[in-house]
């Protein structure tokens, strides 16, 4: 008979949340640490969703999305984990880029792209002091309909190697655009430019089992291999309300269910369109998702070493940056995260991860035969292309695998594949679950901003004090009724 992974678990909770990407594991967190009891649900054999890490055999660990974050994680991980987790919180400092347009070394933060910006750009200082200011301004709430294409003509118009370096690493990270938005742009690229960009010491393996122990800690029931197959609603008072889930077959009831799972699949395939009203549906269809994330993992052999070669590098064979280019099926445009034996500290490994930009559909289109030649493919181009920096790296690689949408699809069942969130739109869609279906809401990567560690997080936290409030009255409805 097959293992129960429910065993033991009570019929009724006040929260069940779907799923153990950083929303869901932070909003829980937030939730027992309020008081609630809290059951969370994980499709996958470990937990962490997109925070992940796979192992293979030579002793290799590949970290899928540590890439980099804003100095704004040591913040939000000190408050809603923990200090010990905040403590090994560290900046990468060697972040470079390399194209036809420019090669420039930056510890990626406002001072040296001011210099760089002067400097080496020769864009007068006004201008540079100016366009960090009014991005440091902006408002979610302004009512700003401006392009981040349209905003960049504004500041630097006909440089498009500024736009470039302004925008290139923002785009290969969460896929956005010159179309969206100024505001996601603004936002995201502002939090790094506070101070540069981040990293977990230890690896994103000893992150999330840090976050599981806090868990356990703070009273959450944390089952993993259980799907979460439909969320179950009823009708009270003339309206639908939600009244608990149906996972790996069976029924457990609570007020609250917060969903980690991609919005798309929140809205129409666990809850159903018949819980929505026709127009929260077709808001919800009009979402675009964001879904090119590619990766080839290149282990190294034990004993090799890797010279220095930075630690965030991007590169691009394009003459000049393009939305479309940069998620191409053949794009040349790659970025190489080096880890160093310091990622792990008592390590010597080096793993090099290079993360590409190509289409769900152009992946999803392709023929079993043709898919696997096509990854054969992206990992040979990866390792010529890394063969620029580090000339004798090919005989020094021992594993070498690569990751398509179609494998994001596979491991967290995102719509499409989706590995960035979903475009501007999807964050009022989030926003407005529970108004248009009582008890429940929605935590993860959406609208591009609410995206990334530091967005998701920050995001979970926002959304597990909803619930809270809405629990905390629900609590009085009743005693006053008693
Ligand atoms: C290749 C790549 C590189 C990235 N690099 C960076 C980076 O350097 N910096 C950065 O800040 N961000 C990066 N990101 C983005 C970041 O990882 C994500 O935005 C964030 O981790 C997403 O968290 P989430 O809470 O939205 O949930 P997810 O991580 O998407 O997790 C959702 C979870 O829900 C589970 N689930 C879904 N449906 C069900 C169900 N029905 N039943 C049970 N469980 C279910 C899934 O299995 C999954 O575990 C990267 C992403 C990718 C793909």
């Amino acid at each position: 008979m097959a293992y129960d992974w429910l065993k033991g678990i009570e019929d009724h909770y006040d929260i069940v949340v779907i799923g153990s990407g950083l929303g869901g594991l932070t909003g829980a967190n937030v939730l027992a640490k309020c008081g609630h009891k809290v059951l969370l649900l994980e499709h996958h054999y470990q937990l962490g969703g997109l925070a992940t890490w796979f192992t293979r055999k030579g002793g290799h660990i590949f970290d899928i999305s540590l890439h980099g974050f804003p100095i704004g994680m040591i913040k939000s991980i000190r408050k809603y984990w923990s200090q010990d987790i905040a403590d090994s919180i560290i900046q990468l400092k060697g972040v470079r880029f390399i194209n036809p347009q420019f090669s420039i070394d930056t510890t990626f933060d406002r001072e040296d792209f001011t210099r760089q910006l002067v400097e080496k750009f020769q864009v007068p200082a006004e201008t540079v002091e100016r366009f960090f200011t009014d991005l440091r301004a902006m408002n979610f709430y302004d009512n700003n309909t401006e392009t981040t294409g349209q905003m960049f003509a504004r500041y630097f118009p006909g440089r498009d190697d500024v736009q470039r370096l302004l925008m290139e690493p923002i785009a290969y990270a969460n896929g956005s655009s010159l179309d969206d938005p100024a505001i996601t742009f603004g936002i995201v690229f502002s939090n790094f430019m506070s101070k540069g960009v981040y990293t977990f010491q230890g690896g994103s393996d000893v992150l999330i089992k840090k976050m599981g122990a806090e868990l356990k800690a703070n009273g959450v029931e944390v089952r993993k291999h259980v799907v979460v197959e439909k969320i179950l609603t009823e009708e009270r008072d003339g309206r639908k309300h939600v009244t608990g889930v149906i996972a790996n077959g069976r029924t457990i009831r609570c007020h609250v269910v917060l969903s980690n799972s991609n919005i798309k699949n929140t809205v129409l395939r666990l809850a159903g369109e018949d819980n929505f009203s026709p127009e929260f549906v077709a808001q919800t269809k009009a979402v675009r998702v964001n879904t090119s994330s590619c990766q080839v993992y290149l282990g190294i052999r034990k004993g090799e070493t890797l010279p220095h070669i930075g630690d965030l590098v991007f590169t691009s064979a394009e003459p000049k940056f393009s939305s479309e280019k940069l998620v191409d099926l053949h794009t040349t445009s790659r970025t190489f995260s080096m880890y160093y034996p310091d990622t792990r500290p008592g390590s010597d490994r080096y793993t090099v991860v290079v993360s590409i930009n190509a289409k769900y559909e152009d992946w999803n289109n392709l023929t079993p035969e043709h898919y696997a030649t096509e990854k054969l493919r992206l990992i040979e181009e990866s390792i010529t292309a890394l063969e620029k920096y580090i000339p004798d790296v090919r005989a020094k690689i021992e594993w070498k695998e690569a990751a398509t949408p179609r494998t994001i699809e596979r491991y967290t069942r995102h719509w499409a594949g989706t590995s960035f969130g979903t475009k501007f739109e999807g964050l009022k869609v989030s926003m407005d679950l529970p108004a248009q279906l009582p008890g429940l809401y929605h935590a993860g990567s959406v609208g591009i901003i609410m995206s990334g560690w530091l967005g998701t997080i920050n995001y979970g936290v926002i959304v597990a004090n909803q619930i809270d409030k809405a629990l905390a009255a629900r609590k009085r409805a009743a005693a006053a009724v008693a």
